[in-house]
Formats: C-alpha cells, structure tokens, sequence
C-alpha cells in the first residue's frame, strides 16, 4: 500500500485496512515509526523501543492469520509517559524516574495490547502530569503542530501533538483537571476523560489519587469509542477504586438510534444544558464564537439548548488546587531516592540525602505542589484548607445533579482561551491554573467529560466544545460528539505540514 496514505487514516479505518490486508501491522508500524523520527522536533515521543514494538506488530500479524478479529487488531497507538510499560522506560516526564524500567505494565497498557494495539512508544508529558501546557516535562516541551511555536496544551501534551500531526491514530492520556480535554482542544482532536473510577488506575503514575483518570485521544468521538470499549471495565483487584461497573461496548452506542431520532435530526431531544459561568467575561470572544457556532449545529441535530447554573465553578480552582496537591504531596512521598527515584551522587547523611535527591529530581512546579499540599495538611491548617476543600467539591457535584434535572448533557468551552505560546505563562503558575476553570469542575465531580474540535480561534488555532455527562454517560457523550462529527468536518483538519 502507498505508505504515505497510512497515517492519514483513524483507528477504524486502519484497522480495517490491516483486516483486509491491504497493509499489515508490521507496514503500519514501521511507516509511523519512521514518521514519528520525521518529526522528532515536535517533542511528542520520549521513549522508543523498535524491537519490541515491531515484534507486537508481527504477533498482530500472526493473529490476523489465523482470522482472528478484532476492533483493535494491529493498531499502532503510543502511550503518555505516565503508564508503566514492560517494553518502554517510563519517566511521567521527571528527572527523578529518569531511567525506571517497570517490571509489569499497567491495566489499560495490558488491555489495548490484549485487544491487539501495537505500541509505537511514550508519549511526553508534563512531570508527574502537573501542568497545563507540557512545557513542564523534564524533557522538553512538546509542540503545537498548529504552531509549532505555542503549546499543545497539558499535561498530555505529547499524546495531543502526536495524534494531531498524525504520527499515529490514536493515543492514552490521563485527565486529573483536564489533561485530556484541554491539550485535546488545543491540538484539534477528540479526547475523553470517563467518569472516576471506570478505567483503572493500576499502573498509573500517581498524581492525585481522587482524580487521576485515564482516557483516549483520537481524532473521533468514534475512535474513542473503539478505544475506550477496550481500556475501560473493572479492575477491583488491583485498583480499589476501580468502579464494579460491566464493560460496555462503546462502539454499539454510536450505532444506536435516539428514540424520536429522524435522519435530519438524530439528536432530537437531546437537553444540553449550558451554565451561564462558563459563557462570561472570562472566555476569549473568539472561543465564545466557536462554542456557540458548534453549539447551532446542535440544533440543527435537533438538540435543545437549556440555561443551567454551576454557582461554584469559580471555586472549583481553590479546591482543586488544594485537594491535588495535598494527595500529590502524599503520592509523591515515595520517591526519596531509596524506595524509588533518583538519588543524589553526592551527599552527607540520610536526611541530607533525601533533600539531595528530591531536589534533583523533582522540577519546580513540582516542587511547589509538594510544599502546598505538604502545608494544607499540616496540623492547624488541614481543617482550614483540605477539610473546607472537600467540603466544597460535595458541593461541587451536587450542583452539577441539580443541573442534570434539566438537561441531559452539559456543554461549553473547554479553555478560556485558543493555545499559547510557548514559555508565556511557564512564570506565572497562577495564570496557569486559572486557564483549567472550566475542566476542573467535572473532574472534582468524578464526572465523564470530553473535548470535541469545534472550529478554530484567533490565530488559527483549534477550540473545543466540551461536553459534560452524568455519571456512566459516556456513551451518551461519543453517541452526540459522533453525530455531531457526522455532520461537521473540524476533527478532519489537518495542521499545514502533516
Ligand atoms: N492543569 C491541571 C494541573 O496542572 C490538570 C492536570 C491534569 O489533569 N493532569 O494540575
């Protein structure tokens, strides 16, 4: 097959492609191993391991031999740089894993692999997943394919820059306030961050425990949906919050028809409830116009448009940015240099040790996390902080019930703002924490939420309409991002150069 036509194509079409051996996993592979070299450059890989990924890709093979199906069967994707993997390094883009060679592979890893995926390679990232615009891996920031010179957001940048420059068809990301939704609309694809619980988190470098969710990025809502039918389902043994909740196949979902559906309208029905806090002064007024063009289009779909309120979204920061870090201070407490992590060549006794090592080995945003979430659960201020935090976040969710009596699925920007460039905000944290207020709502709710490419912005640069569901929606969520993609061409766009 004209090799050049290979990364051009989504998970299903490859798939098929790789079925009806018109290609085979091995070409697939090797063609996108050699683009990924291609566009080193643009800092979305950290780690390869050619060996292993092309003895996956001939298994694959051998698989399809024998007639074997599957939706997955021979795909080429890549993972964040935060799940441990048997054949590639994983750093979660710090210094102090710099060289981690895990001995086992985390749960979503093992079950894309079991369906068949081949794995190009990590995916860079900001460390530890802290960050907004992966300009705080340890490795280098990742790039923008829409401009090189801006963010591709974060903290799955590398996972959103290589999908949108189509070095492969899909990928994983992690969304602990918006890691897969944000840099999703940054770069112009489709990402889904399901509800708290419904992938596992075994094997996923800690952040914050409470939030941490693994989710796929792809170019459609109906790629994810082939890779989210393989990723997620329970893991109860290994993961205790992983939720007792059947696997589902998403896939089926988008096929279903609404009830009351027409082919003109298939989304007739459909409430989707719009808070009137994420359509303020705050949102950039080139984004406004890009949500409420996406949001007509709706309509058209037969889709009704319902004003709902979400009082406390402004909260939603302080909260977060207590909670996370309080539970990243803890998670992070293992890497001392002994247990895990880097340790410092030189030093005097343990205690200075420890200091040595963590002070190599973590960056600063890190760092600062560490000290902020270290002092909110210090005694005399962890009823002041932390307690009033998760007070809040109960609230928080609570809102977001009272929302759903009115309408089915909640939608509106995912970022206040189109991306920026590189090195505009990496001074100023608060400017980047202040640029997650419309993700970091859903994610203290433990709600399912995604990004779907809505048009573009100033500059040229893509905007996504996020959409938010009740719990266990997420077929509800591909099922109208799907329809919507139907009869939209965004998520086909593809940055000049690709
Ligand atoms: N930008 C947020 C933070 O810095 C969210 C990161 C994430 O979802 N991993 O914490």
């Amino acid at each position: 097959m004209n090799a050049p036509e290979l990364h051009q194509m989504g998970v299903a079409e490859l798939a098929t492609a790789i079925a009806d051996k018109k290609t085979s996993a091995l070409e697939a592979a090797q063609h996108l191993l050699a683009r990924a070299q291609q566009h080193a450059s643009l800092g979305a890989y950290l780690a390869f391991n050619e060996a292993f990924t092309l003895s996956q890709a001939r298994a694959a093979d051998a698989r399809l031999a024998t007639g074997e199906r599957t939706p997955l069967l021979g795909v080429p994707l890549a993972h964040k740089d935060i799940f441990v993997t048997q054949g590639f390094p994983t750093t979660a883009g710090s210094k102090m894993l710099a060289g981690y060679q895990s001995p086992f592979d985390a749960t979503v890893v093992a079950n894309l692999a079991a369906a068949g995926a081949v794995t190009l390679g990590k995916l860079n990232c900001d460390e530890f997943a802290m960050g907004s615009g992966n300009d705080n891996s340890a490795f280098g920031p990742a790039h923008n394919p829409w401009d090189v010179s801006r963010v591709p957001g974060g903290s799955s940048g590398g996972s959103a820059a290589a999908v949108a420059a189509r070095l492969l068809p899909a990928a994983t990301g992690t969304d602990t306030g918006g890691s897969i939704r944000q840099p999703a609309a940054f770069c112009g694809i489709t990402g889904i961050k399901p509800t708290y619980g419904r992938c596992s988190r075994y094997g996923m470098v800690a952040f914050a425990s409470s939030l941490d969710q693994a989710g796929p990025m792809a170019r459609s809502a109906a790629d994810c949906a082939v890779l989210l039918t393989a990723m997620a389902g329970p893991d109860i043994d290994r993961d205790s919050t992983s939720l007792d909740h059947p696997a589902e196949d998403y896939t089926a979902v988008l096929a279903q028809p609404r009830e009351g559906a027409t082919a003109a309208q298939p989304l007739k029905g459909l409430r989707i409830g719009l808070p009137t806090e994420f359509f303020g002064a705050g949102c950039a007024p080139d984004v406004l116009a890009a949500v409420r063009g996406a949001l007509a289009e709706y309509e058209r779909l037969g889709a009704t448009l319902v004003d709902i309120s979400l009082p406390r979204t402004e909260l939603s920061i302080p909260v977060y940015y207590v909670i996370a870090p309080a539970e990243a201070s803890s998670n992070l407490s293992r890497f001392d240099g002994v247990k895990f992590g880097h340790r410092a060549a030189q030093h005097g006794d343990l205690i200075d040790m420890y200091k040595k090592s963590r002070s190599e080995g973590f960056g600063p945003e890190v760092q600062r996390r560490i000290m902020i979430g270290t002092y909110v659960l210090s005694h005399g201020y962890y009823d002041a902080y932390y307690l009033q935090a998760q007070k809040i976040r109960r609230l928080i969710a609570q809102d977001f019930q009272q929302a759903f009596t009115q309408c089915d699925l909640i939608a509106g920007p995912v970022a206040p703002t189109v991306a920026w460039k590189i090195g505009e905000k990496s001074e100023d944290p608060m400017a980047n924490y202040l640029a997650d207020i419309y993700t970091l709502s859903t994610s203290l709710a433990g709600l399912p939420g995604m990004s779907v490419p809505a048009g573009f912005g100033a500059a040229g640069m893509p905007v996504g309409l996020q959409l938010v569901g009740n719990y266990f929606k997420e077929g509800e969520l591909l099922h109208a991002a799907h329809a919507f993609q139907q009869a939209t061409d965004w998520h086909l766009k593809t940055p000049q150069g690709y």
